[in-house]
């Protein structure tokens, strides 16, 4: 055996291994179905990976204007698009970082209850890295100002992305917001001094100071301000419950209630909030569950039905 076949091998394992990783919170998502009752069918994931988003494929037959969805305790009102006899729409949803494993929910209905699809869809535990760090007490915990400070900024974020407007702005793919690379996991778990904190809602993607930050998709900015963890931040609304969230800003460009086109500069990297040098944190929200945005940039979204892929 040759030096390099043998280095390989005892490399395979652990090839193998991160391959399983890599692949293992798409597992299962591929698996789709189909429920109709009278003149309404929903397309569906069968299951569904923590932290996960996913496609859902709503047909109507007749005039139906809206559908109403409810999903994990939200609700929302989409609009529905005529294609040919029938009216369609897509529904972006997601099983948020944090969701509880198991068969959960999700309803559909067409204009006004005439026609209700429910079926269920397992959502799987997800599988995230763990850091572990060791800070100076006074770092890790907010004096009572703060803490004060952090709970109304809080409810103002809140409020700001419990929207879900009938109207569709989002569109696949996502626009990636800056080109630098992933520098802290979606869904990492941090543990500091030995207790466990909130897992990563984003991706920390890489940058320096004062390069533009790109607006994801087309959409109208929610909420601007400077916040204790978050730093200068912008929430963009995409419609349907779809927000797209960029922090730590040095700067932003854009006001609330803008109109933003896929594409435009919404701000400028930074440092800002709790950061420990320059980056942007972009998250995904879609009807209060967090998503990772990973596979909308490169439309490799699971879609229900397997009626599109790729591309
Ligand atoms: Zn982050």
């Amino acid at each position: 055996m040759t030096r390099s076949a043998r280095l390989f091998l005892s490399l395979a394992p652990a090839l193998l291994l991160l391959l399983l990783l890599a692949s293992a919170p798409y597992a299962g998502a591929v698996l789709a179905a189909t429920h109709t009752k009278g003149g309404l069918s929903v397309t569906a994931p069968d299951d569904m990976a923590e932290g996960q988003p996913f496609l859902v494929d709503i047909r109507a037959d007749g005039a139906a204007k809206t559908a109403a969805v409810e999903w994990l305790g939200k609700r929302a009102e989409i609009s529905l698009v005529r294609e040919g006899g029938a009216s369609r729409a897509q529904v972006l949803l997601g099983a948020g970082l944090g969701q509880v494993p198991g068969e959960h929910m999700l309803a559909v209905s067409s204009d006004g209850g005439r026609d209700q699809v429910t079926c269920t869809v397992r959502v799987t535990p997800g599988v995230f890295p763990e850091q572990r760090l060791n800070l100076p007490p006074k770092m890790v915990t907010p004096s009572k100002e703060d803490q004060a400070r952090i709970k109304r900024e809080q409810e103002l974020v809140a409020q700001a992305v419990a929207v879900a407007s009938p109207l569709r702005l989002w569109n696949l793919p996502l626009l990636r917001p800056v080109p630098g690379e992933v520098t802290s996991a979606f869904g990492l778990r941090r543990i500091l001094n030995g207790q466990p904190r909130s897992s990563h809602s984003g991706l920390d993607l890489d940058g320096f100071k004062g390069e533009p930050v790109l607006a994801a998709g087309q959409g109208r900015v929610a909420l601007v301000g400077d916040f204790y963890y978050n730093g200068k931040s912008a929430f963009l609304d995409h419609g349907n419950g779809v927000f797209s969230m960029y922090f730590h800003l040095s700067a932003i460009g854009v006001t609330e209630g803008q109109r933003v086109e896929r594409g435009q500069e919404i701000g400028r990297v930074g440092s800002t909030g709790r950061s420990t040098g320059p980056h942007l944190h972009f998250g995904l929200k879609i009807l209060g569950q967090n998503v990772d945005p990973t596979s909308l940039f490169e439309a490799g979204v699971p879609l229900a039905g397997g009626s599109k892929g790729g591309s």
